[in-house]
C-alpha cells in the first residue's frame, strides 16, 4: 500500500481531485481527475500519472440533482473500489476564503469549521462547496486528518493601501476589504520564478491568471504587493461569466430602476456576465477564438483591454515591471490573447518575441524586450499537497 495526500478542489461546477504521494509530496500527482458539469449532467474523468486516461476511466452519469456532497462521497467510494494500492494517509482542501485570520495552511477542527462556516457571505457561491468537501470526507472517515489551504492567504503581505476601499473607515474595520484570490497559484508562481528569472525573480513581476476565473497580482520578492480581485472574486478582470470591475452606481440603477432582486444581481454578476454575456455565446475562450461571429470578437477585444488596463494599474504599485508572467487556462494557451495584451503594453517597454508566442515557449518576450515575458503553468493541487504534508509533519 502507498500512503498518499488526497487533494479536493471543490468548485461551484467541478470537483477536482489529484493524489501525492504522502512520502514524497513533491508531484508529479499519482492520479487526478474531475467531475464536472455539476448541477446540469456531471461527468466524471480520471487520469494516472502524466494524464494518461485511466483504463476504469467509463464516463459515469449522474443525475442533475446530486449535491456536491453526494459526488465527492461517491468519488472516496469509487477511490475507495479503484484503486487498492492507495491508503488516504490525510486530506488536503482549497478553500476560497480565509478571511483575515488564516494567513497560512491550517488543520480542520470543529471550532476551525465553524470559523470557515462563518465566513460564507464572503464568498457565499464558493465556500460552502468547500465546506461539503471537508463534511463528505468526514462522513467517510471520521478520523482523517484534514488541512485547508486558502486563496486568500497568499495576499496577506499587502499593505492597507493595497486592501483598503474608500469607504468610511468602520467598513474596513468590519471586513470590508480586499482580499485577493488564487493565492494557492500565485504561491506556486512564485516558488517557481527563480529557475525561469533568476535574481530577477525578487524583482516587480505581474502574474496573470487567465483562466475561467481570472486574475492578476503584482509581486514584490515574489510576496503579493496588490491583487485586482478585490472583496470577492468578481473584482477585477473581466472572466469567463463574471463581470469584473463595474462602477457600483450601475449596481444601485439595476436594483432601484429595474428592481431586480439581489438573487437575480448575484446571478447575472457572477454567471451572465463576461465573455460569455458580452458574446451571448460561451464562457469559453477557445469557443470564442474559433467563432466568426463579431460579438465574439467583441468579447475578446474588451477581455484584452481589461487585462491590459488592470496590468497597467497594478505597474503603478510596484512602480514599474520587470517581468509578466502567464497562466492557467487561457495565459497557458492561447497565444492570440497573450498577443493582444501585449499590444496594449508596448508603453511599458513589452516586446513580444512571436514564434516563441505561438510555440508557447516559456520565455516569449523578445531579446530586447524591457520586460520579460514567460509562460509559467500553474499547479495549485501542488501547492496543497505539499503545505498539508508539511503542516502534517510538524505535528
Ligand atoms: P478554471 O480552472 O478557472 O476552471 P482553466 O484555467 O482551466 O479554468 O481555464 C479555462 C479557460 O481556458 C477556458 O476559457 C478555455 O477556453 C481556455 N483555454 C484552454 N485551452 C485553450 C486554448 N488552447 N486556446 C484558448 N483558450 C483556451
Amino acid at each position: 500500500m502507498t500512503d498518499v495526500i488526497l487533494v479536493l478542489n471543490a468548485g461551484s461546477s467541478s470537483i477536482k481531485f489529484a493524489v501525492y504521494s504522502y512520502v514524497e509530496a513533491s508531484g508529479p500527482a499519482l492520479m487526478s481527475g474531475k467531475i464536472v458539469n455539476i448541477g446540469q449532467r456531471p461527468a466524471f474523468f480520471a487520469f494516472g500519472a502524466d494524464d494518461v486516461v485511466l483504463p476504469q476511466n467509463k464516463l459515469e452519469q449522474f443525475d442533475d440533482t446530486a449535491s456536491h456532497e453526494d459526488l465527492i462521497a461517491w468519488l472516496l467510494d469509487w477511490f475507495g473500489h479503484s484503486n487498492q494500492s492507495y491508503n488516504i494517509k490525510c486530506a488536503g482542501h482549497r478553500i476560497v476564503h480565509g478571511g483575515r485570520h488564516f494567513s497560512r495552511a491550517t488543520l480542520l477542527t470543529t471550532s476551525i469549521i465553524s470559523q470557515l462556516k462563518a465566513l460564507i457571505p464572503l464568498a457565499p457561491l464558493h465556500q460552502p462547496h468547500n465546506l461539503s468537501a471537508i463534511e463528505a470526507v468526514s462522513n467517510w472517515a471520521v478520523q482523517l486528518p484534514q488541512i485547508a489551504c486558502f486563496d486568500t492567504s497568499y495576499h496577506h503581505t499587502q499593505g492597507p493601501l493595497a486592501q483598503m476601499f474608500a469607504l468610511p473607515r468602520e467598513w474596513y474595520d468590519k471586513g470590508i476589504l480586499r482580499y485577493g484570490f488564487h493565492g494557492l497559484s500565485y504561491e506556486y508562481i512564485a516558488s517557481r520564478l527563480p529557475s525561469y528569472l533568476g535574481k530577477l525573480a525578487e524583482g516587480r513581476v505581474i502574474v496573470a491568471h487567465l483562466g475561467n476565473g481570472a486574475s492578476m497580482c503584482a509581486m514584490q520578492h515574489r510576496q503579493s504587493v496588490a491583487s485586482s480581485m478585490g472583496f470577492t472574486a468578481l473584482d477585477g478582470l473581466m472572466m469567463g461569466q463574471r463581470c469584473g470591475s463595474l462602477d457600483p452606481g450601475v449596481l444601485i440603477h439595476l436594483l432601484r430602476h429595474y428592481k431586480m432582486s439581489i438573487k437575480e444581481l448575484e446571478h447575472m454578476l457572477y454567471n451572465e456576465s463576461g465573455l460569455l454575456g458580452v458574446s451571448g455565446i460561451s464562457n469559453n475562450m477557445q469557443v470564442l477564438q474559433e467563432s466568426s461571429l463579431p460579438n465574439a470578437k467583441q468579447a475578446i477585444d474588451l477581455f484584452c483591454y481589461t487585462a491590459a488596463q488592470q496590468l497597467s494599474s497594478l505597474v503603478s504599485t510596484l512602480n514599474g515591471i520587470d517581468a509578466i508572467v502567464f497562466t492557467a487556462g487561457i495565459g497557458e494557451n492561447s497565444a492570440q490573447i497573450r498577443r493582444q495584451i501585449c499590444e496594449r503594453l508596448t508603453w511599458l517597454g513589452v516586446t513580444l518575441e512571436p514564434s516563441a508566442n505561438q510555440r508557447h515557449k516559456s520565455v516569449i518576450s523578445d531579446p530586447n524586450s524591457l520586460v520579460k515575458v514567460l509562460i509559467i503553468p500553474t499547479n495549485e493541487e501542488l501547492v496543497i499537497a505539499q503545505a498539508t504534508r508539511s503542516l502534517l509533519s510538524t505535528k
